[in-house]
């Protein structure tokens, strides 16, 4: 396009909005309106209605993140364009010159931009108030060996298009406003998922951080790979030193719950609470023909029991149980195995009812170990002589609840953009997974956006959102920054 005298260009800008804000409703503030002077359009001063008509450019973000998604691609699983997986592990060169696009764009933008000791960017657009904390989209750009292009990589790109639309309306935010790529949210190549947040809320230590391996036995660590790709940035990874006034995450909903109910944006109200035990059941090892069943010390028998008996009463207490490890000794065929180890992995939305259900576990465990009727998992079978049940508890996150001004901002935000909420479409739901905002939300107001995901499918090459739903999942991240910007104003005054 040949340049054009900026005023000019703002203005025509300014009238494009103008005209978009009168088809959708009817004047509130007709100063903003005034086609003789330009002035910038501030956050305070718009109704719902001209909140709702400042729209983000569909095709845009589109473009822009399939385009990014060159760098570090993945496997092909389908013959469209972009129907490539992505392979983009933290702090590799790919990852590097995504980074690189990240600092170009948003200083292109007018940002200012910053890098923590962890690597995390922080890409600030001026606010009036220019001291204040910004309020943030932030996700991660990293992905899993056999990732797909919308786990994390939607997240930064909507943050992006939402400065965009911001600069291209010449809208004012009271506060400023940016958008944080987090480094190595995945915990791919180096083993902590969530691992730079972490750092910056406190929650897990630099040194500990820096000095991770990557996984396979290669010699790099985070911190000298931080330094290679030249991302070891000199502020420190702190919430104290580097606060954040609210984070909005966009994600994909990685489930199958919006797509199966028909729902088109989830409005995050937290993550849920999850224990991991290891459970160890003792018996004794016996031969298979010489022994019977009244004399066998069952180890193997008791445990499929026990993750029968855990599956049963987390549905019955609406909560989620579930076993991924199992060992057993001696591993014979025709030995009756006398130890056996799983894991069990327990979640529920309330730390509450989690208790309950690990409260309840514990005592029905030794008591079918034993052999008595609990649950109907003894009702057959022959009772034997009994096992011994421990537990060890291996990890421990409580449930996460995030903020309700910044939960509302996203209802209010994806029910104006949707003109209505028939069939459920805009739904409050509990993140099954872990995500950056869940150390955010420790020291700032916090909520995430999900969008639908085709089958649930996430980690995966074949991965996929729609071009409707990264849509309407922007649409929602920057209507939701626009109105948390416009409260934070009114708390303030
Ligand atoms: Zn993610």
């Amino acid at each position: 396009m040949p340049t054009m005298n900026s005023t000019l260009q703002r203005t025509i800008r300014a009238s494009r909005l103008s005209k978009d804000l009168i088809s959708h409703h009817r004047l509130q503030s007709p100063r903003l309106f005034s086609t003789t002077r330009w002035r910038n359009i501030r956050t305070t001063e718009m109704s719902e209605s001209q909140l709702a008509a400042v729209k983000i450019d569909r095709d845009r973000l589109w473009k822009d993140l399939h385009g990014t998604c060159e760098w570090g691609k993945g496997e092909r699983w389908g013959d469209g364009a972009t129907d490539i997986g992505m392979a983009r592990l933290t702090l590799s060169d790919a990852d590097k010159q995504a980074r690189d696009w990240f600092v170009e764009t948003t200083e292109s933008l007018g940002c200012k931009v910053k890098i923590d000791a962890m690597g995390n960017i922080f890409a600030i657009r001026p606010g009036k108030q220019t001291s204040a904390a910004p309020t943030y989209a932030g996700s991660h750009l990293d992905t899993q060996p056999t990732g797909g292009r919308y786990d994390g990589i939607l997240g930064v790109h909507a943050g992006i298009e939402a400065l965009k639309t911001m600069k291209d309306n010449d809208i004012e935010t009271e506060f400023p406003t940016g958008v944080i790529n987090w480094t190595n949210e995945e915990g791919a190549r180096f083993p902590i998922s969530m691992v730079s947040s972490g750092v910056w809320a406190g929650a897990i230590p630099l040194e500990k951080s820096y000095n991770l391996f990557e996984v396979g036995g290669g010699k790099a660590t985070q911190k000298s790979e931080l330094k290679r790709i030249g991302y070891l940035g000199d502020l420190e990874a702190s919430y104290k030193a580097n606060p954040i006034g609210a984070h909005f995450e966009l994600h994909i909903e990685q489930g199958p719950i919006l797509e199966n109910s028909g729902g088109k944006i989830g409005a995050v109200e937290g993550v849920q609470a999850f224990r991991w035990h290891i459970i160890t059941v003792k018996g004794r090892d016996c031969h298979t023909g010489t022994t019977d069943f009244e004399n066998r010390s069952d180890a193997m028998l008791t445990a499929a029991k026990l993750i029968l008996h855990s599956h049963n009463k987390a549905q019955e207490l609406g909560c989620l149980a579930s076993t991924g490890i199992l060992t057993l000794k001696p591993g014979s065929t025709n030995t009756v195995p006398g130890f056996v180890r799983f894991s069990l992995d327990i979640r529920s939305k309330d730390d509450a009812k989690l208790q309950a259900l690990e409260d309840a576990l514990k005592s029905d465990f030794a008591k079918i170990a034993e052999g008595e009727q609990i649950g109907g998992v003894n009702e057959r079978g022959v009772k034997g002589r009994g096992c011994t049940v421990e537990w060890q508890l291996d990890t421990d996150s409580p449930a996460t609840k995030f903020h309700e001004d910044c939960v509302k901002c996203v209802e209010e935000s994806a029910k104006d953009m949707l003109g209505t909420n028939s069939g459920n479409q805009v739904q409050r739901m509990t993140s099954g997974a872990g995500h950056d905002s869940v150390y955010t939300s420790r020291h700032a107001p916090t909520s995430m956006i999900f969008v639908p995901c085709r089958d649930g499918v996430s980690h995966n090459p074949a991965e996929y959102c729609s071009p409707e739903d990264c849509g309407n999942g922007a649409q929602t991240l920057l209507g939701a920054i626009l109105r948390y910007d416009r409260l934070r104003a009114e708390r303030a005054s």
